[in-house]
C-alpha cells in the first residue's frame, strides 16, 4: 500500500479564530458608524442536552466578536402557536439583525412552519426556503452555516476544487443537500463532479473510494473507513459523536462519522472531530449576522 503518512489538518478552530478576528474588526467599526453592535438571538425551547451546549457556544461566540447576544429559553411544554408569536415578536425587533431557533423542536412542534415564519432577512441560519433558493440559483442570500464553513474551512486551507470528484455522504436539509449545491457552483470552493449519497445508495464503498473529496454528514460514529477513502483524497468529517471512554475523566469522548486515526494517513487533507467543522459552523453564523448587521 503506498500510504500517505503526512497529511494536513483542516484545522476550524484556527481557521474559525483567523475569521473572528476579522469580523471583530468589522462589528466594531459598525458599532462605530451606527451606534450598536450586531445583535443575534438564539431560541432555545426545551432542555435537551446537546442543544444548550450549542447555543452557549454560539452566544460565547458573539461575545468573542462584540457582538450583542440574547438568548430566549423556552419551555418544553410551549405550544406551536405561542412558538410562532415570539418569532413574529423577533420578526419586527428593530433592534435585533439576525436570530436563529435551536433545532431540533419539541415533537408536537412543526420545525418547517416554525422556519418559514422566520423573516428571510434575520434567517442567520439560511434555513428558511427563500434562502434555500436564493442558495440554488446563486443569488444573495444566507447560506446554511456549517456548508458554508465548509467552503471557508477549504478556502483557508487553499484545497482545490475545480473538476474535482467530490462525494457528498449524507442528504439532510442542513448539511447534505445545500453542500452538494455549493461544491456544484462555478465558483469557488466548486465546479465539482458532486455525488449524493444517502441509505438508499448501492454499493456506498465503491463510490466514496473515487471521492478526491468526501464530506461525511451521515450522523454515525466513525462510519467512514479506510477502506472506503481513496489514497490522497481530502476527506471533511461533519459528525459529532460522544462514545464512551473509561480512560476519560469524563467517561466519554467526542469522534466524528470517519474513523480518524484509520482514514488520516491516506488523506491529503482531513478535517479533526471535535476542532474541525463545529468552530467553523459557529464562524458561519458570526459571518451571516454581520451581513444581516449591514443590511
Ligand atoms: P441526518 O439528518 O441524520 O442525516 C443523515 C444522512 O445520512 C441521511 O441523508 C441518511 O440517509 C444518511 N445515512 C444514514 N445512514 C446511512 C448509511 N448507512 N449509508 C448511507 N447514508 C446513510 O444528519 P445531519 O443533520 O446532516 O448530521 C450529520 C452529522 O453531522 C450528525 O452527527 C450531526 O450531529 C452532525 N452535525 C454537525 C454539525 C457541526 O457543526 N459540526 C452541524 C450539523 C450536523 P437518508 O436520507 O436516506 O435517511
Amino acid at each position: 500500500m503506498n500510504a500517505t503518512t503526512t497529511y494536513k489538518l483542516l484545522d476550524g478552530k484556527r481557521c474559525g479564530d483567523a475569521l473572528k478576528e476579522a469580523i471583530a474588526k468589522e462589528a466594531a467599526e459598525l458599532k462605530a458608524q451606527r451606534g450598536r453592535a450586531p445583535h443575534l438571538a438564539a431560541v432555545l425551547v426545551g432542555n435537551d442536552g446537546a442543544s444548550k451546549t450549542y447555543v452557549e457556544a454560539k452566544v460565547k461566540a458573539c461575545e468573542k466578536v462584540g457582538f450583542r447576544s440574547t438568548l430566549i429559553r423556552l419551555p418544553e411544554t410551549i405550544t406551536e402557536d405561542d412558538l410562532l408569536a415570539r418569532v413574529e415578536g423577533l420578526n419586527n425587533d428593530p433592534g435585533l439583525d439576525g436570530f436563529i431557533v435551536q433545532l431540533p423542536l419539541p415533537a408536537h412542534i412543526d420545525a418547517d412552519r416554525v422556519i418559514q415564519a422566520i423573516d428571510p432577512r434575520k434567517d442567520v441560519d439560511g434555513f428558511h426556503p427563500m434562502n434555500v433558493g436564493n442558495m440554488v440559483l446563486g443569488l444573495p442570500g444566507f447560506l446554511p452555516a456549517t456548508p458554508s464553513g465548509i467552503c471557508e474551512l477549504l478556502k483557508y486551507y487553499h484545497i482545490e476544487t475545480a473538476g474535482k470528484r467530490c462525494v457528498v455522504l449524507g442528504r439532510s436539509n442542513i448539511v447534505g443537500t445545500p453542500m452538494s449545491i455549493l461544491l456544484s457552483r462555478n465558483a469557488y470552493p466548486g465546479n465539482c463532479t458532486v455525488t449524493l449519497a444517502h441509505s438508499r445508495t448501492k454499493d456506498l464503498t465503491r463510490i466514496t473510494r473515487e471521492a478526491d473529496i468526501l464530506i461525511v454528514a451521515i450522523g454515525k460514529p466513525q462510519f467512514v473507513t479506510a477502506d472506503m477513502v481513496k489514497e490522497g483524497a481530502v476527506v471533511v468529517d461533519v459528525g459529532i459523536h460522544r462514545i464512551p471512554d473509561a480512560s476519560r475523566k469524563s467517561g466519554f469522548r467526542l469522534v466524528g462519522d470517519v474513523a480518524f486515526a484509520g482514514v488520516a494517513p491516506k488523506c491529503e487533507a482531513i478535517s479533526p472531530v471535535p476542532g474541525g467543522v463545529g468552530p467553523m459552523t459557529i464562524t458561519s453564523l458570526l459571518l451571516n449576522t454581520l451581513k444581516a448587521a449591514k443590511g
